[in-house]
């Protein structure tokens, strides 16, 4: 599962944990992106890694990889794939990320042979309207989620006017978001 993850909510969460039921996975491995491709402003790395550990710490069949973290340069998906397939030679792969996301992929890096190396899993909100990109057949799959009504942004934007975000990621993220002081919030 690939995000910017800024923060973790949990809208990812019950995502990651809806994608592996309907699809039986065996793991959610929770991938940070390390300099997000065309994005400024964005938390460093060590916060949004460490919500991520924090976030998902309960569940013992979600991971986090610092893969895309510790590849200098912007984050690219194909190197994402690339690199956990020479991970784990043996693994059938699934890309789960949101489906904003997955409609510009046909602009990312090296597009074609991302089909090649996972299968898609685009994650949505129910009635969210998605134009998904021209994709080999069964190449991307799209999970209504109703808890994505969640968003990172909305997250900072509650943060710096001051109004609560208890419920909507763990109480861990409340934590470490107030303690840190991130999102122009009060230490
Ligand atoms: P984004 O543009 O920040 O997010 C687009 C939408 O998808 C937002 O509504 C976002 O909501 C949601 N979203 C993002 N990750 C999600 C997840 N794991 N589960 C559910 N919803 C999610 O997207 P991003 O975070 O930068 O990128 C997502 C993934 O695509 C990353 O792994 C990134 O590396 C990859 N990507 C690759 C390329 C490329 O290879 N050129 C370009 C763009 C993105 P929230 O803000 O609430 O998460």
């Amino acid at each position: 599962m690939g995000g910017t993850f800024d923060p973790i909510h949990n809208g990812h969460l019950v995502a990651a944990s809806e994608v592996a039921a309907a699809l039986n996975l065996d793991e959610v491995l929770f991938v940070p992106t390390g300099q997000p491709w065309q994005k400024d402003g964005v938390t460093p790395t060590s916060d949004r890694y460490l919500m991520t550990e924090i976030a998902t710490a309960a569940n013992p069949r979600f991971k986090v990889s610092t893969i895309d973290i510790d590849r200098s340069g912007p984050t690219y998906t194909v190197d994402t794939l690339r690199d956990l397939k020479a991970a784990y030679p043996d693994a059938e792969l699934f890309f789960i990320t949101g489906a904003d996301a997955v409609t510009a992929i046909a602009g990312w890096k090296d597009s074609e042979e991302l089909w090649g190396l996972a299968q898609f899993v685009a994650v949505t909100r129910p009635g969210h309207q998605l134009d998904l990109p021209a994709a080999p057949e069964g190449a991307i799959q799209v999970l209504e989620i109703p808890a994505l009504a969640i968003s990172s942004t909305d997250i900072r934007e509650r943060v710096s006017e001051g109004k609560p975000i208890w419920y909507l990621v763990p109480d861990g993220i409340v934590q470490f978001i107030a303690k840190h002081g991130l999102y122009g919030g009060v230490k």
